[in-house]
């Protein structure tokens, strides 16, 4: 961290490089060709034990370093001490890694050394649960953490609230845990101000993992159903309906 700052082109030192690398919500079926490509051409492979359980056929013949969920900025500089050996080092982030992910502390915890760093972007779990849902996310959206570990809770119920108001289409991740669930009462008391209580609500769980489940609620029954750390909550706008098993926000075309 005493190191003198570099200019980001320099690399006469020769490090190495990183890629902060996008894996999907899960399945392999939702990587990108490029993420592939990066996960394929590592010479390590740092991430969250978690994430590296999804993807084992890229571990093979490589150096493996997985560490537990709070672990991030430690992860981050090993990356960094890795690529400064030489290394071609690819940091793994679930769905997208600049999405609530590892590419900002990467970068910034990179940056006074010259490493060069590639985000490699990834299907985002907003984008998975849309699809699964129907077609929610067709006008404007946005998303929003519950987790209020990095951010102070006023700061997030300022923002459910601008969201609510504008009658955007809202998208909470983290949305609870076992013991974290005042954060998601909270938020729908919110909602219920300016949505109506029929509002639909998707809500997918383990989204392309083991266990997966997709229901549609609404902003009445939403809490009736099991919210956790793997679930992702789509939550309407005004104009959001529900036809059998999909939730669709219209355009806004007239139809015939
Ligand atoms: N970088 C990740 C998001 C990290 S925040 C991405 O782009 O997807 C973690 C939150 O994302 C979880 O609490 C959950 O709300 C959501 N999430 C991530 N993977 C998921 C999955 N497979 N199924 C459902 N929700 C998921």
């Amino acid at each position: 961290m005493e190191e003198e700052k570099k200019s980001g082109h320099d690399h006469s030192g020769g490090p190495g490089t990183i890629q902060v690398v996008g894996i999907g919500p899960g399945d392999l079926s939702q990587l990108t060709f490029k993420a592939h490509q990066a996960l394929t051409e590592a010479q390590v492979i740092i991430g969250y034990s978690t994430y590296l359980e999804l993807i084992p056929a890229y571990l093979e013949g490589k150096e493996a370093i997985s560490s537990g969920m709070m672990k991030e900025v430690d992860r981050c500089q090993k990356a960094v001490e890795m690529a400064l050996q030489g290394k071609k080092v690819v940091v793994v982030s679930s769905g997208d890694p600049g999405v609530y992910g590892m590419a900002g502390l990467v970068l910034e915890l990179s940056s006074p050394h010259g490493i060069q760093v590639e985000v490699v972007p990834g299907v985002t779990a907003a984008n998975a649960a849309a699809a699964v849902l129907g077609a929610p996310l067709m006008h404007d959206f946005t998303v929003i953490s519950l987790s209020d570990l990095l951010t102070p809770w006023e700061v997030i119920e300022k923002r459910l609230e601008a969201a609510a108001a504008g009658d955007f289409i809202v998208i909470l991740y983290n949305p609870a845990s076992k013991k974290r669930k005042k954060q998601i009462i909270k938020a729908r008391e919110i909602f219920l101000l300016h949505k109506d209580p029929k509002t639909p609500v998707g809500i997918v769980k383990n989204l392309y993992r083991d266990g997966q489940e997709v229901t549609i609620s609404n902003l009445d029954n939403m809490l009736k159903q099991d919210i956790d750390m793997f679930t992702t909550v789509v939550v309407g706008n005004s104009k959001t309906y529900q036809q059998g098993n999909q939730m669709i926000t219209p355009r806004g075309y007239n139809l015939p």
